[in-house]
Protein backbone atom coordinates (compact mmCIF):
# COMPACT_ATOMS: atom_id res chain seq x y z
CA UNK A 1 0.00 0.00 0.00
CA UNK A 2 1.72 2.88 -1.28
CA UNK A 3 1.44 5.59 1.80
CA UNK A 4 0.34 9.64 1.16
CA UNK A 5 1.00 12.67 2.69
CA UNK A 6 -2.07 13.78 1.33
CA UNK A 7 -5.12 12.94 -0.17
CA UNK A 8 -5.54 15.85 -2.45
CA UNK A 9 -2.43 17.91 -3.02
CA UNK A 10 -3.92 20.99 -5.29
CA UNK A 11 -1.66 23.22 -7.55
CA UNK A 12 -3.06 26.98 -7.69
CA UNK A 13 -4.51 29.01 -5.23
CA UNK A 14 -7.12 30.71 -7.43
CA UNK A 15 -10.66 30.55 -8.10
CA UNK A 16 -10.65 26.69 -9.46
CA UNK A 17 -8.29 25.44 -7.18
CA UNK A 18 -9.06 27.31 -3.00
CA UNK A 19 -12.80 26.46 -3.99
CA UNK A 20 -11.19 22.23 -4.55
CA UNK A 21 -9.01 22.41 -1.20
CA UNK A 22 -11.80 24.16 1.15
CA UNK A 23 -14.12 21.70 -0.32
CA UNK A 24 -12.47 18.50 -0.01
CA UNK A 25 -11.47 19.81 3.20
CA UNK A 26 -14.14 20.60 4.99
CA UNK A 27 -15.10 16.93 3.83
CA UNK A 28 -12.40 15.63 6.21
CA UNK A 29 -9.36 14.77 3.39
CA UNK A 30 -6.16 15.69 4.23
CA UNK A 31 -5.34 18.82 1.78
CA UNK A 32 -2.02 20.88 0.74
CA UNK A 33 -2.57 23.59 -1.77
CA UNK A 34 0.62 25.56 -3.24
CA UNK A 35 0.07 29.02 -4.63
CA UNK A 36 2.92 30.85 -5.82
CA UNK A 37 1.79 34.40 -5.97
CA UNK A 38 -0.91 35.72 -3.82
CA UNK A 39 -3.94 33.53 -2.82
CA UNK A 40 -7.62 34.47 -5.14
CA UNK A 41 -6.00 33.76 -8.63
CA UNK A 42 -6.35 35.67 -11.50
CA UNK A 43 -10.01 36.76 -10.43
CA UNK A 44 -9.04 38.16 -7.09
CA UNK A 45 -5.68 40.09 -7.81
CA UNK A 46 -5.71 41.15 -11.96
CA UNK A 47 -9.32 40.09 -13.30
CA UNK A 48 -13.21 40.15 -12.25
CA UNK A 49 -12.65 41.92 -9.14
CA UNK A 50 -10.22 45.04 -9.69
CA UNK A 51 -11.92 45.24 -13.02
CA UNK A 52 -15.13 45.61 -11.94
CA UNK A 53 -13.83 48.07 -9.40
CA UNK A 54 -12.37 50.30 -12.01
CA UNK A 55 -15.86 49.85 -13.84
CA UNK A 56 -17.55 51.55 -11.13
CA UNK A 57 -14.79 54.59 -11.48
CA UNK A 58 -15.51 55.08 -15.17
CA UNK A 59 -19.16 54.67 -14.38
CA UNK A 60 -19.31 58.05 -12.12
CA UNK A 61 -18.18 60.14 -15.02
CA UNK A 62 -21.17 59.09 -16.82
CA UNK A 63 -23.00 59.69 -13.73
CA UNK A 64 -21.96 63.12 -13.08
CA UNK A 65 -22.79 64.39 -17.15
CA UNK A 66 -26.37 62.44 -16.42
CA UNK A 67 -26.33 64.64 -12.72
CA UNK A 68 -26.37 68.39 -14.28
CA UNK A 69 -29.94 66.84 -16.54
CA UNK A 70 -31.37 66.41 -13.42
CA UNK A 71 -31.36 69.16 -11.40
CA UNK A 72 -27.28 68.47 -9.76
CA UNK A 73 -25.06 71.29 -10.16
CA UNK A 74 -21.52 69.98 -9.68
CA UNK A 75 -17.84 71.62 -9.68
CA UNK A 76 -15.65 70.01 -12.61
CA UNK A 77 -14.83 66.48 -11.35
CA UNK A 78 -11.06 66.02 -10.69
CA UNK A 79 -10.25 62.34 -11.06
CA UNK A 80 -7.35 60.89 -8.57
CA UNK A 81 -6.43 57.77 -10.12
CA UNK A 82 -2.97 57.19 -7.30
CA UNK A 83 -6.20 57.45 -5.21
CA UNK A 84 -8.22 54.72 -7.27
CA UNK A 85 -4.79 52.48 -7.26
CA UNK A 86 -4.51 52.84 -3.11
CA UNK A 87 -8.10 51.55 -2.61
CA UNK A 88 -8.19 48.51 -4.94
CA UNK A 89 -4.48 47.14 -3.83
CA UNK A 90 -6.08 47.88 -0.36
CA UNK A 91 -9.54 45.73 -1.02
CA UNK A 92 -7.33 42.99 -2.80
CA UNK A 93 -4.88 42.62 0.09
CA UNK A 94 -8.40 42.09 2.20
CA UNK A 95 -9.40 39.46 0.07
CA UNK A 96 -6.27 37.66 -0.12
CA UNK A 97 -6.28 37.38 3.78
CA UNK A 98 -9.78 36.71 3.31
CA UNK A 99 -9.16 33.52 0.82
CA UNK A 100 -6.34 32.31 3.86
CA UNK A 101 -8.96 32.23 6.20
CA UNK A 102 -11.30 29.86 3.46
CA UNK A 103 -8.46 27.88 3.36
CA UNK A 104 -6.97 28.11 7.40
CA UNK A 105 -10.51 27.00 8.34
CA UNK A 106 -11.07 23.60 7.42
CA UNK A 107 -7.21 22.92 8.04
CA UNK A 108 -5.89 23.38 4.25
CA UNK A 109 -1.90 23.37 4.62
CA UNK A 110 -0.83 26.09 2.30
CA UNK A 111 2.69 26.03 1.09
CA UNK A 112 3.98 29.15 -0.86
CA UNK A 113 5.88 28.14 -4.06
CA UNK A 114 6.49 26.95 -7.31
CA UNK A 115 4.72 23.47 -7.63
CA UNK A 116 6.00 21.18 -10.18
CA UNK A 117 5.45 17.48 -10.76
CA UNK A 118 7.76 14.67 -10.54
CA UNK A 119 5.67 11.68 -11.04
CA UNK A 120 1.55 11.16 -10.96
CA UNK A 121 1.79 11.05 -7.31
CA UNK A 122 4.59 13.24 -6.58
CA UNK A 123 5.03 17.60 -6.24
CA UNK A 124 8.00 19.51 -5.69
CA UNK A 125 8.37 22.73 -4.34
CA UNK A 126 11.16 24.27 -3.92
CA UNK A 127 13.45 20.91 -3.17
CA UNK A 128 10.53 19.50 -0.83
CA UNK A 129 8.65 16.36 -2.02
CA UNK A 130 4.98 16.39 -0.97
CA UNK A 131 2.86 12.90 -2.32
CA UNK A 132 -0.38 12.59 -3.18
CA UNK A 133 -3.50 10.30 -3.55
CA UNK A 134 -5.09 12.58 -5.63
CA UNK A 135 -3.86 15.83 -7.39
CA UNK A 136 -5.93 19.01 -8.98
CA UNK A 137 -4.01 20.86 -11.48
CA UNK A 138 -5.67 24.60 -11.11
CA UNK A 139 -3.09 26.69 -12.53
CA UNK A 140 -5.35 29.17 -14.70
CA UNK A 141 -3.92 31.10 -17.90
CA UNK A 142 -1.67 33.83 -18.74
CA UNK A 143 -1.91 36.69 -21.22
CA UNK A 144 -0.96 35.81 -25.22
CA UNK A 145 0.90 38.37 -26.79
CA UNK A 146 1.73 37.97 -30.73
CA UNK A 147 5.61 38.44 -31.78
CA UNK A 148 5.84 41.79 -33.55
CA UNK A 149 8.74 44.42 -33.65
CA UNK A 150 8.55 46.59 -30.63
CA UNK A 151 6.52 43.98 -28.50
CA UNK A 152 8.32 44.61 -25.00
CA UNK A 153 6.81 48.15 -25.20
CA UNK A 154 3.02 46.66 -24.73
CA UNK A 155 1.77 45.72 -21.62
CA UNK A 156 -0.75 42.89 -20.53
CA UNK A 157 -3.80 43.32 -18.71
CA UNK A 158 -1.87 41.94 -15.11
CA UNK A 159 0.09 45.27 -15.38
CA UNK A 160 -2.81 47.87 -16.43
CA UNK A 161 -3.93 48.03 -12.67
CA UNK A 162 -0.85 49.72 -11.26
CA UNK A 163 -0.04 51.57 -14.94
CA UNK A 164 2.40 54.49 -13.66
CA UNK A 165 1.60 57.26 -14.80
CA UNK A 166 -1.85 57.52 -15.49
CA UNK A 167 -2.14 56.66 -19.35
CA UNK A 168 -3.55 60.30 -21.27
CA UNK A 169 -3.71 58.64 -24.51
CA UNK A 170 -3.98 54.15 -24.68
CA UNK A 171 -4.03 52.42 -27.56
CA UNK A 172 -6.23 48.99 -26.78
CA UNK A 173 -5.42 46.19 -29.08
CA UNK A 174 -8.09 42.94 -29.09
CA UNK A 175 -11.48 42.67 -29.59
CA UNK A 176 -12.68 40.24 -27.00
CA UNK A 177 -14.18 41.22 -23.86
CA UNK A 178 -11.10 41.85 -21.76
CA UNK A 179 -10.03 44.29 -24.46
CA UNK A 180 -13.21 46.31 -24.51
CA UNK A 181 -13.76 46.31 -20.75
CA UNK A 182 -10.48 48.00 -20.51
CA UNK A 183 -11.45 50.32 -23.31
CA UNK A 184 -14.63 51.80 -22.11
CA UNK A 185 -12.77 51.61 -18.35
CA UNK A 186 -10.06 54.16 -19.81
CA UNK A 187 -12.51 56.07 -22.08
CA UNK A 188 -14.47 56.41 -18.77
CA UNK A 189 -11.67 57.44 -16.84
CA UNK A 190 -10.17 60.45 -19.11
CA UNK A 191 -7.77 58.80 -21.41
CA UNK A 192 -8.09 58.93 -25.15
CA UNK A 193 -8.77 55.08 -26.03
CA UNK A 194 -8.04 53.73 -29.54
CA UNK A 195 -8.94 50.02 -29.89
CA UNK A 196 -7.48 47.76 -32.81
CA UNK A 197 -9.39 45.04 -33.98
CA UNK A 198 -8.00 42.78 -36.66
CA UNK A 199 -11.17 41.62 -37.85
CA UNK A 200 -14.46 43.42 -38.75
CA UNK A 201 -16.13 43.17 -35.26
CA UNK A 202 -15.93 43.13 -31.93
CA UNK A 203 -16.62 40.42 -29.41
CA UNK A 204 -16.74 37.10 -31.76
CA UNK A 205 -18.52 34.54 -29.67
CA UNK A 206 -21.53 36.73 -28.69
CA UNK A 207 -24.73 37.49 -30.98
CA UNK A 208 -23.98 39.48 -34.00
CA UNK A 209 -26.36 41.83 -32.98
CA UNK A 210 -24.79 42.35 -29.66
CA UNK A 211 -21.49 43.40 -31.13
CA UNK A 212 -22.97 45.82 -33.95
CA UNK A 213 -24.32 47.49 -31.13
CA UNK A 214 -22.16 47.52 -28.40
CA UNK A 215 -19.44 48.86 -31.34
CA UNK A 216 -21.71 52.25 -31.81
CA UNK A 217 -22.48 52.65 -28.12
CA UNK A 218 -19.15 52.62 -27.07
CA UNK A 219 -18.06 54.57 -30.47
CA UNK A 220 -20.68 56.84 -29.07
CA UNK A 221 -19.11 57.59 -25.79
CA UNK A 222 -15.61 58.35 -27.18
CA UNK A 223 -13.81 54.86 -27.66
CA UNK A 224 -12.24 55.41 -31.09
CA UNK A 225 -12.16 51.19 -32.67
CA UNK A 226 -10.36 50.49 -35.84
CA UNK A 227 -11.77 47.37 -37.31
CA UNK A 228 -9.63 45.46 -39.80
CA UNK A 229 -6.61 47.36 -38.44
CA UNK A 230 -3.52 44.87 -37.10
CA UNK A 231 0.00 46.41 -35.59
CA UNK A 232 3.34 46.13 -37.56
CA UNK A 233 5.73 47.79 -34.67
CA UNK A 234 5.92 49.98 -31.68
CA UNK A 235 9.20 51.83 -30.96
CA UNK A 236 9.53 54.33 -28.20
CA UNK A 237 9.79 58.10 -29.53
CA UNK A 238 9.61 61.70 -28.60
CA UNK A 239 6.49 61.69 -28.11
CA UNK A 240 5.76 58.79 -26.04
CA UNK A 241 4.96 55.43 -28.07
CA UNK A 242 4.94 55.40 -31.47
CA UNK A 243 3.21 52.43 -32.73
CA UNK A 244 2.70 51.91 -36.42
CA UNK A 245 0.10 49.92 -37.89
CA UNK A 246 -0.15 47.75 -40.90
CA UNK A 247 -1.51 49.75 -43.81
CA UNK A 248 1.33 52.41 -43.13
CA UNK A 249 -0.36 55.17 -40.85
CA UNK A 250 1.48 56.00 -37.42
CA UNK A 251 -0.34 56.51 -34.21
CA UNK A 252 1.15 57.74 -30.59
CA UNK A 253 0.33 56.48 -27.45
CA UNK A 254 1.80 56.44 -23.42
CA UNK A 255 0.72 53.36 -23.23
CA UNK A 256 -0.16 49.93 -25.42
CA UNK A 257 -2.35 47.31 -24.32
CA UNK A 258 -2.62 43.74 -25.79
CA UNK A 259 -5.80 41.78 -24.86
CA UNK A 260 -4.94 39.29 -27.54
CA UNK A 261 -6.20 36.47 -25.44
CA UNK A 262 -4.89 33.95 -23.21
CA UNK A 263 -3.51 30.29 -23.09
CA UNK A 264 -3.45 28.09 -20.35
CA UNK A 265 -0.44 28.13 -17.80
CA UNK A 266 1.28 24.78 -18.41
CA UNK A 267 4.69 25.85 -18.59
CA UNK A 268 7.33 24.51 -16.04
CA UNK A 269 4.61 22.68 -14.26
CA UNK A 270 6.81 18.95 -14.55
CA UNK A 271 3.50 17.53 -16.47
CA UNK A 272 5.51 15.72 -19.11
CA UNK A 273 7.16 13.90 -15.80
CA UNK A 274 3.67 12.33 -15.45
CA UNK A 275 3.24 11.85 -18.55
CA UNK A 276 -0.29 14.74 -18.77
CA UNK A 277 -1.29 15.04 -22.19
CA UNK A 278 -1.69 18.66 -23.52
CA UNK A 279 -3.84 20.00 -26.78
CA UNK A 280 -2.60 21.84 -29.71
CA UNK A 281 -2.99 25.05 -28.05
CA UNK A 282 -1.10 23.81 -24.87
CA UNK A 283 -4.11 23.20 -22.38
CA UNK A 284 -4.43 20.43 -20.65
CA UNK A 285 -6.83 17.71 -22.36
CA UNK A 286 -9.78 16.70 -19.83
CA UNK A 287 -12.32 14.59 -20.03
CA UNK A 288 -16.09 15.25 -19.13
CA UNK A 289 -15.29 14.74 -15.07
CA UNK A 290 -11.93 16.90 -15.78
CA UNK A 291 -9.97 13.74 -15.22
CA UNK A 292 -6.41 14.16 -17.38
CA UNK A 293 -4.87 11.82 -19.04
CA UNK A 294 -3.17 10.47 -15.83
CA UNK A 295 -5.61 8.63 -13.82
CA UNK A 296 -4.31 10.31 -10.08
CA UNK A 297 -4.57 14.15 -11.86
CA UNK A 298 -7.25 15.95 -12.52
CA UNK A 299 -7.47 19.70 -13.91
CA UNK A 300 -10.00 22.52 -13.65
CA UNK A 301 -10.53 26.24 -14.40
CA UNK A 302 -8.31 27.88 -17.46
CA UNK A 303 -5.74 25.83 -17.55
CA UNK A 304 -8.12 23.00 -19.69
CA UNK A 305 -10.11 24.28 -22.95
CA UNK A 306 -13.61 24.79 -21.25
CA UNK A 307 -14.86 28.60 -20.82
CA UNK A 308 -12.84 30.71 -18.88
CA UNK A 309 -14.65 32.31 -16.10
CA UNK A 310 -14.57 32.33 -12.56
CA UNK A 311 -18.05 30.55 -11.97
CA UNK A 312 -17.32 27.95 -14.31
CA UNK A 313 -13.97 26.98 -12.88
CA UNK A 314 -15.69 26.94 -9.29
CA UNK A 315 -18.47 24.49 -10.97
CA UNK A 316 -15.53 22.34 -12.41
CA UNK A 317 -13.82 22.00 -8.43
CA UNK A 318 -16.90 21.40 -6.70
CA UNK A 319 -17.67 18.37 -9.68
CA UNK A 320 -13.86 16.96 -8.91
CA UNK A 321 -14.11 17.72 -5.36
CA UNK A 322 -17.79 15.47 -5.30
CA UNK A 323 -16.12 12.53 -7.35
CA UNK A 324 -13.61 12.10 -5.18
CA UNK A 325 -14.55 13.06 -1.74
CA UNK A 326 -18.44 12.46 -2.16
CA UNK A 327 -20.83 14.64 0.40
CA UNK A 328 -21.50 11.77 3.19
CA UNK A 329 -25.41 12.86 2.95
CA UNK A 330 -25.67 13.06 -1.05
CA UNK A 331 -25.40 9.50 -3.31
CA UNK A 332 -21.87 9.53 -4.74
CA UNK A 333 -22.26 9.99 -8.42
CA UNK A 334 -19.87 11.36 -11.74
CA UNK A 335 -21.58 14.57 -12.39
CA UNK A 336 -20.58 17.02 -14.69
CA UNK A 337 -20.76 20.54 -15.34
CA UNK A 338 -23.75 21.54 -18.35
CA UNK A 339 -22.16 24.65 -20.51
CA UNK A 340 -25.19 25.11 -22.31
CA UNK A 341 -26.62 28.10 -20.35
CA UNK A 342 -23.78 30.02 -18.87
CA UNK A 343 -24.88 33.05 -18.45
CA UNK A 344 -22.11 36.25 -18.87
CA UNK A 345 -21.46 39.31 -18.75
CA UNK A 346 -19.34 42.01 -20.46
CA UNK A 347 -18.94 45.05 -18.21
CA UNK A 348 -18.72 47.92 -20.82
CA UNK A 349 -19.99 51.03 -20.68
CA UNK A 350 -22.69 50.00 -21.69
CA UNK A 351 -22.85 46.80 -20.58
CA UNK A 352 -23.87 43.40 -21.92
CA UNK A 353 -25.46 40.53 -20.50
CA UNK A 354 -25.91 37.03 -22.40
CA UNK A 355 -27.18 33.47 -21.91
CA UNK A 356 -27.75 30.70 -24.28
CA UNK A 357 -27.54 30.65 -28.29
CA UNK A 358 -26.57 33.17 -30.07
CA UNK A 359 -28.90 33.83 -33.48
CA UNK A 360 -26.71 32.34 -35.70
CA UNK A 361 -25.72 29.40 -32.84
CA UNK A 362 -29.83 29.24 -32.43
CA UNK A 363 -30.14 28.91 -36.55
CA UNK A 364 -27.50 26.22 -36.57
CA UNK A 365 -28.57 24.24 -33.44
CA UNK A 366 -32.71 24.34 -33.78
CA UNK A 367 -33.33 24.78 -37.70
CA UNK A 368 -36.29 26.82 -37.19
CA UNK A 369 -36.16 29.62 -34.93
CA UNK A 370 -37.88 32.95 -33.97
CA UNK A 371 -36.35 35.97 -32.58
CA UNK A 372 -38.02 38.93 -30.42
CA UNK A 373 -35.44 42.14 -30.05
CA UNK A 374 -36.48 45.51 -29.33
CA UNK A 375 -34.20 48.73 -28.92
CA UNK A 376 -35.20 51.89 -26.95
CA UNK A 377 -33.54 55.08 -24.74
CA UNK A 378 -33.58 54.11 -21.59
CA UNK A 379 -36.53 56.29 -18.98
CA UNK A 380 -32.72 57.63 -17.56
CA UNK A 381 -31.67 58.79 -20.21
CA UNK A 382 -35.10 61.05 -21.18
CA UNK A 383 -33.66 63.83 -18.74
CA UNK A 384 -29.76 62.33 -18.66
CA UNK A 385 -29.02 63.96 -21.79
CA UNK A 386 -27.24 61.10 -22.92
CA UNK A 387 -27.91 59.74 -26.35
CA UNK A 388 -26.94 55.70 -24.83
CA UNK A 389 -29.79 53.05 -25.97
CA UNK A 390 -30.57 50.35 -24.86
CA UNK A 391 -31.07 46.42 -27.08
CA UNK A 392 -32.64 43.36 -26.15
CA UNK A 393 -32.68 40.07 -28.08
CA UNK A 394 -34.68 36.83 -27.56
CA UNK A 395 -33.84 33.67 -29.64
CA UNK A 396 -36.82 31.29 -29.05
CA UNK A 397 -36.69 27.74 -30.73
CA UNK A 398 -39.89 28.05 -32.98
CA UNK A 399 -40.74 24.30 -32.21
CA UNK A 400 -40.90 24.32 -28.69
CA UNK A 401 -41.32 27.49 -27.80
CA UNK A 402 -37.97 27.16 -25.11
CA UNK A 403 -36.74 30.52 -25.14
CA UNK A 404 -32.91 29.74 -26.13
CA UNK A 405 -30.77 32.97 -25.97
CA UNK A 406 -31.12 36.18 -24.11
CA UNK A 407 -29.13 39.42 -25.18
CA UNK A 408 -29.01 42.70 -23.74
CA UNK A 409 -26.79 45.62 -24.29
CA UNK A 410 -27.42 48.36 -21.61
CA UNK A 411 -27.03 49.50 -18.09
CA UNK A 412 -27.18 46.80 -15.60
CA UNK A 413 -27.40 44.34 -18.70
CA UNK A 414 -25.06 41.59 -16.13
CA UNK A 415 -27.50 41.73 -12.86
CA UNK A 416 -30.55 41.55 -15.07
CA UNK A 417 -29.79 38.47 -17.40
CA UNK A 418 -28.41 36.57 -14.15
CA UNK A 419 -32.26 36.32 -13.23
CA UNK A 420 -33.33 35.09 -16.44
CA UNK A 421 -30.73 32.25 -16.80
CA UNK A 422 -32.40 30.78 -13.95
CA UNK A 423 -36.34 30.87 -16.31
CA UNK A 424 -34.07 29.66 -19.14
CA UNK A 425 -32.20 27.01 -17.39
CA UNK A 426 -35.95 25.65 -15.82
CA UNK A 427 -36.56 25.33 -19.66
CA UNK A 428 -39.20 28.53 -19.84
CA UNK A 429 -41.07 29.10 -22.92
CA UNK A 430 -41.42 32.51 -24.62
CA UNK A 431 -45.41 32.72 -23.37
CA UNK A 432 -43.83 32.03 -19.70
CA UNK A 433 -42.28 35.58 -20.37
CA UNK A 434 -45.07 36.99 -21.96
CA UNK A 435 -47.19 35.57 -19.02
CA UNK A 436 -44.54 37.09 -16.46
CA UNK A 437 -45.84 40.32 -15.25
CA UNK A 438 -43.50 43.27 -15.55
CA UNK A 439 -41.82 45.43 -12.89
CA UNK A 440 -42.77 49.43 -14.07
CA UNK A 441 -40.31 51.14 -15.21
CA UNK A 442 -37.71 49.06 -15.74
CA UNK A 443 -35.33 48.19 -18.54
CA UNK A 444 -35.88 44.60 -17.42
CA UNK A 445 -39.42 44.46 -17.77
CA UNK A 446 -39.26 44.94 -22.03
CA UNK A 447 -37.96 41.19 -21.56
CA UNK A 448 -41.69 40.22 -20.55
CA UNK A 449 -43.29 42.80 -23.39
CA UNK A 450 -42.00 42.01 -26.60
CA UNK A 451 -45.23 40.59 -28.41
CA UNK A 452 -44.29 40.99 -31.68
CA UNK A 453 -41.43 38.45 -33.55
CA UNK A 454 -38.58 41.00 -35.34
CA UNK A 455 -37.86 37.40 -37.48
CA UNK A 456 -38.37 33.79 -38.11
P1 LIG B 1 -6.54 31.36 -11.65
O1 LIG B 1 -7.56 32.14 -10.92
O2 LIG B 1 -5.78 32.07 -12.70
O3 LIG B 1 -5.55 30.78 -10.56
C1 LIG B 1 -4.39 30.09 -10.91
C2 LIG B 1 -3.38 30.27 -9.77
O4 LIG B 1 -2.36 29.31 -9.92
C3 LIG B 1 -2.71 31.64 -9.77
O5 LIG B 1 -2.87 32.24 -8.52
C4 LIG B 1 -1.24 31.32 -10.06
O6 LIG B 1 -0.35 32.18 -9.37
C5 LIG B 1 -1.13 29.91 -9.52
N1 LIG B 1 -0.07 29.10 -10.12
C6 LIG B 1 0.21 28.93 -11.42
N2 LIG B 1 1.21 28.07 -11.58
C7 LIG B 1 1.59 27.66 -10.35
C8 LIG B 1 2.56 26.75 -9.86
N3 LIG B 1 3.33 26.03 -10.67
N4 LIG B 1 2.68 26.59 -8.52
C9 LIG B 1 1.89 27.28 -7.66
N5 LIG B 1 0.95 28.15 -8.08
C10 LIG B 1 0.78 28.33 -9.39
N6 LIG B 1 -14.16 35.79 -15.13
C11 LIG B 1 -15.44 36.04 -14.77
O7 LIG B 1 -16.18 35.10 -14.46
N7 LIG B 1 -15.92 37.31 -14.72
C12 LIG B 1 -15.14 38.39 -15.03
O8 LIG B 1 -15.61 39.54 -14.98
C13 LIG B 1 -13.80 38.15 -15.40
N8 LIG B 1 -12.97 39.18 -15.69
C14 LIG B 1 -11.68 38.93 -16.00
C15 LIG B 1 -10.85 40.01 -16.28
C16 LIG B 1 -9.53 39.81 -16.60
C17 LIG B 1 -8.66 40.99 -16.90
C18 LIG B 1 -9.01 38.48 -16.65
C19 LIG B 1 -7.58 38.23 -17.02
C20 LIG B 1 -9.82 37.41 -16.38
C21 LIG B 1 -11.16 37.62 -16.04
N9 LIG B 1 -12.03 36.55 -15.77
C22 LIG B 1 -13.34 36.80 -15.44
C23 LIG B 1 -11.57 35.15 -15.87
C24 LIG B 1 -11.28 34.56 -14.50
O9 LIG B 1 -10.38 35.41 -13.80
C25 LIG B 1 -10.69 33.18 -14.66
O10 LIG B 1 -11.55 32.39 -15.46
C26 LIG B 1 -10.49 32.47 -13.33
O11 LIG B 1 -9.66 33.21 -12.48
C27 LIG B 1 -9.91 31.07 -13.55
O12 LIG B 1 -9.65 30.46 -12.33
P2 LIG B 1 -8.53 29.32 -12.22
O13 LIG B 1 -8.68 28.74 -10.85
O14 LIG B 1 -8.60 28.44 -13.39
O15 LIG B 1 -7.14 30.08 -12.33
Amino acid sequence: MPTFDFDLFVIGGGSGGVRAARMAAARGARVALAEVAELGGTCVNVGCIPKKLYSYAAGYAEAFEEAAGYGWQLGEPRFDWQHLKTQRAKEIKRLNGAYRALLDGPGVTTLQGWAALVDPHTVDIDGQRHRARHIIVATGGMPFVPEFVGREHGLVSDAIFDLEPFPRRLLVVGGGYIACEFASIFNGLGAKVTQLQRKSHILSEFDEDVRQFLAVEMQKAGVDIRFNTEIASIRRGADGLDVMLERGTHLQADAVLFATGRVANTQGLGLENAGVALDDKGAIVVDAHYRSSVPSIHAVGDVSTRMQLTPVALAEAMVVVDALFPDPKQPARRRKVDYEFVPTAVFTHPGVGTCGYTEAGARQKFGDITIFSSEFKALRHTLSGRSERTFMKLVVETKTDRVVGIHMVGADAGEIVQGFAVAMRAGATKAVFDSTIGIHPTAAEEFVTMRVATSR
